[in-house]
């Protein structure tokens, strides 16, 4: 092997190497990087020409994006079926929603002109004959009881249709909220629930009744539930003092059709015929509205709402299947239900606002369901 006279060069292993072999590590250094390089970038092009053969065509490439553009608009990390069959029906409900809210207006006018048809019956047909064939103290009775049921009437379907059931607040507050409302995008407190009718969340909720064209919610529930009572017993009372003279009336209207028929003028057919209408009438509104009653009564005594019957319902079946007992919070005993109904304290409040027509709130604000102040006094009563 020949040796190098000129230069000694250092390796950086600090071998000392002559001029000829640096340049000959250079030079294969050198060409092992150049190698190196042409291969990473045959690799590079073979993998740009893969992708390429993967790219898809423009009509996947538009599917691609119309399916980014959807989701960056309807996409919801809560969106599951139900919320999917909502959209879909969502049409039908706006439909439903919209001629219940008209037809509300129609119930409306139609419960006053039938409450105002038995009323002018009653005063015109019925009360005359009371007052000629009766004797005092009944007369007397006759007089206070329907006098004071029908003040009652339509003092609680006035305020029940004029009075708002408690909307949710709008803007931020301290209350303690269970969930949001997926329409009105605020947050819910405890026992709201959003009326679609109305476009809101009411507290309390107990249903939108359109014969009030209003929802029953946590202040006008007393007014609704009032005027079904004092309506069913108003109803019951006009077909018990009426039956006799409906029988008389209807045996007199079938007399028409005999042959000679009995002469009777043109007022005592339409007597007759009223004295029909207002029985016929006041039976079916009694056995249909005194049915409601007695289911709102049930639910009040339990301390449920219409809504809240279903929901327990449903949550008492799936904790009866995993073996533990469902316990409505709020229920705080039977008399306290309607204590906190009627917004009584006090004995004596049972007669000045249950029994007569009074504006006082109920018990609490609609937004906190605590313990009622009253509750620890009668707790043998659950
Ligand atoms: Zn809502
Ligand atoms: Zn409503």
């Amino acid at each position: 092997m020949a040796t190098c006279h000129f230069t000694i060069a250092a390796t950086g292993s600090g071998r000392p190497r002559c001029c000829c072999c640096w340049c000959l590590c250079w030079t294969a250094a050198a060409g092992k990087i150049l190698f190196r390089n042409l291969r990473k970038r045959k690799i590079k092009v073979r993998n740009e020409d893969a992708e390429l053969e993967r790219r898809p065509g423009p009509l996947w490439q538009l599917w691609s994006y119309g399916k980014v553009v959807y989701n960056s608009l309807y996409f919801n990390v809560l969106t599951n079926w139900d919320t999917v069959l909502d959209s879909i029906f969502e049409p039908v409900y706006w439909l439903v929603d919209n001629l219940t809210r008209w037809f509300g207006v129609v119930f409306v006018c139609l419960v006053i002109a039938l409450t105002t048809s038995v009323v002018l019956i009653v005063y015109l047909c019925v009360l005359p004959l009371i007052v000629r064939t009766y004797p005092v103290h009944w007369i007397l009775w006759h007089l206070c009881y329907g006098h004071w049921n029908l003040v009652n009437i339509v003092f609680h379907y006035y305020k029940a249709i004029t009075t708002s059931p408690g909307r949710s607040p709008q803007e931020v507050t301290d209350v303690p909220t269970v969930t949001i409302c997926k329409k009105c995008i605020v947050p819910k407190p405890a026992r709201t629930h959003h009326c679609s009718i109305c476009s809101t969340c009411v507290l309390k909720m107990d249903h939108h009744c359109p014969w009030l064209n209003n929802c029953v919610g946590h202040f006008n529930h007393r007014y609704f539930f009032s005027f079904c009572l004092y309506m069913t017993m108003g109803c019951i009372y006009c077909s018990i003092s009426a039956k006799d003279m409906f029988i008389e009336a209807y045996y007199a209207i079938e007399s028409y059709y005999q042959t000679p028929p009995p002469h009777f003028t043109s007022e005592e057919k339409f007597f007759h015929k009223s004295l029909l209408y207002l029985w016929v009438l006041t039976s079916s509104v009694a056995v249909a509205l005194g049915s409601l009653t007695l289911w709102h009564a049930v639910l009040i005594t339990r301390g449920e709402t219409s809504v809240e019957r279903h929901i327990n319902g449903k949550e008492k079946k799936r904790l009866k299947q995993i073996g533990k007992v469902f316990r409505n919070p709020y229920h705080h005993g039977r008399i306290n239900n309607w204590k906190m109904l009627f917004g009584v304290e006090k004995k004596s409040q049972w007669i000045t606002r249950a029994l007569l027509p009074s504006s006082h709130p109920p018990h609490g604000d609609g937004l906190i369901w605590g313990c009622p102040p009253f509750r620890q006094d009668t707790m043998d009563t659950i």
